[in-house]
């Protein structure tokens, strides 16, 4: 998926006539600086990070600035953070609006549903996830007509906005919905949607572009989504890889056993993190490369789960014993194999020469890998 910095997906607001505070991006303090000083970004202003993760009020990445100084200051605090581990390059200055009341509006694609759904809540300004599903509103809109009157006026109810507001508030559902579906997106969402005076106004913007639509938008092909350093590498080298937070690794073959061993680690208690499917390969070289990656990311212990097929056991084995040699000290991990299928005589056998041996049952080698790693949490 593209996730569009929110600069990006209020430039998206402007080109289909969503309201938004007059602002602009800098890349250093002196920038901040000089757009406040010369008017381009009215005072008091808001300073914000540009990161794709949220919660960046309660995070101190947004700040406000009452003098071209302070828009500095502010800039300069900004830039230097790292924020939820990513690296702060850009701030956005916007004109600060007095607020009357904060609101939450997206539309998103609900996959069970199969349908596209307006998402709208009175209670703007926080995160989503952290609103009380009773004061959550899911308006599915059949993707043909769009939105009709009568969900439109469903949704100035659920906002609690009357009059010239939930004039605006109409005008702004047309436009977010044609932006949604002419820009191939899987979500737009304004958190806050602001009331300011008679009007509403987009003061976030949070746009994700379907990865399937991805050709149609060479305008975002310079746009890095949210890959780790490592699984960059992964992907260089066609090696299906995943980091999450756990600190299992694991190692298997096929996405269907690969996600299985996760769950089967979780149903033991064990806190699987890295993820690699050496897919079909009979090439011990690749299983090599997977291998010195996996060590990389530094798990605590390593399972290592494989069913052979058209990669076969011996293969892998080769490649592991391989990896083994190469890894550095400071990289080593605990191993765990369970290696069936075929050709695994000789696969257990290298294994066993190589001093490691395999555990035939799916619950033991799962249970002696969670030790490995230091028990179940
Ligand atoms: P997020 O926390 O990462 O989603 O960042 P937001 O863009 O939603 O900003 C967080 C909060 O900053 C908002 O909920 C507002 O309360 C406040 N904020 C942002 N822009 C303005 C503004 O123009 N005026 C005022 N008064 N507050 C703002
Ligand atoms: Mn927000």
């Amino acid at each position: 998926m593209v996730k569009l910095a929110e600069w990006r997906g209020k430039e998206l607001f402007r080109k289909y006539g969503i309201p938004l505070p007059r602002g602009q991006v800098a890349r250093t303090p002196e920038e901040a600086e000089a757009l406040a000083r010369a008017g381009t970004v009215p005072l008091p202003c808001v300073v914000k990070a540009q990161v794709l993760a949220g919660g960046r009020g309660k995070g101190g990445a947004v700040r406000f600035a009452n003098t071209p100084e302070e828009a500095k200051t502010a800039a300069a605090a900004i830039l230097g953070l790292e924020f939820k581990g990513e690296k702060v390059r850009e701030v956005l200055l916007e004109e600060k609006l007095p607020i009357a009341r904060e609101l939450y509006l997206s539309i998103t694609l609900d996959r069970s549903l199969r349908l596209p759904i307006v998402i709208s809540s009175a209670q703007g300004g926080m995160e989503i996830e952290t609103v009380d599903d009773t004061a959550i509103e899911r308006t599915p809109v059949h993707p043909f007509p769009g939105l009709a009157s009568y969900e439109k006026r469903r949704v100035a109810h659920v906002l609690g906005v009357t009059g010239p507001v939930a004039k605006s508030l109409d005008r702004l559902l047309d436009s977010l919905w044609t932006l949604f579906n002419r820009e191939d997106a899987e979500l737009v969402e304004i958190n806050p949607l602001a009331v300011v005076g008679e009007g509403l106004v987009a003061l976030d913007a949070k746009v994700i572009i379907e990865d399937d639509a991805a050709f149609r938008h060479p305008e975002y092909a310079d746009i890095r989504d949210d890959r780790t350093p490592l699984e960059e590498i992964a992907r260089e080298k066609e090696i299906a890889f995943v980091q999450l937070d756990g600190n299992i690794g694991v190692i298997a073959n096929g996405a269907g056993l690969t996600m299985a061993t996760l769950d089967v680690l979780k149903e033991f208690g064990g806190n699987p993190g890295v993820f690699l499917d050496l897919g079909g390969t009979d090439d011990p070289k690749k299983v090599t490369e997977a291998f010195l990656l996996m060590a990389r990311a530094k798990p605590r212990a390593v399972f290592l789960n494989i069913f052979g097929g058209v990669t076969r056991c011996d293969t892998v084995a080769r490649g592991l014993v391989e990896a083994m040699k190469q890894v550095p000290d400071a990289e080593r991990f605990p191993l765990v194999a369970r290696i069936r299928g075929n050709n695994e005589k000789e696969g257990v056998e290298i294994l066993r020469a190589a001093g490691i041996t395999s555990i035939p049952t799916l619950k033991d080698s799962a249970q002696a890998v969670i030790a490995a790693a230091g028990g179940a949490a």
